[in-house]
């Protein structure tokens, strides 16, 4: 997922902060980690493509933030 792609889940307030339910406001260090593909002596390995981000809720008094590559779990519908 591109960093454009994170913004927009942010400004649509799609990432919940889980200390006080509100949408999490800012993040910081975006970065993507890569597909990568190992084919050597008859096994592969494929790891899928994924990003690492800080999460920062700054909502009102919330000190909330997170380092994850699983902010997925953050996710609503
Ligand atoms: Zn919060």
């Amino acid at each position: 997922m591109s960093v454009d792609s994170f913004k927009k889940l942010i400004s649509d307030e799609k990432i919940v902060c889980p200390k006080c339910d509100q949408p999490v406001r800012k993040f910081d260090k975006y970065v993507e980690t890569i597909a990568s593909v190992w084919d050597g002596a008859g096994d592969s390995v494929t790891e899928d493509a994924g990003a690492k981000v800080t999460l920062i809720c700054a909502n009102g008094s919330c000190k909330w933030e997170e380092r994850t590559e699983y902010w997925e779990n953050y996710l609503v519908d």
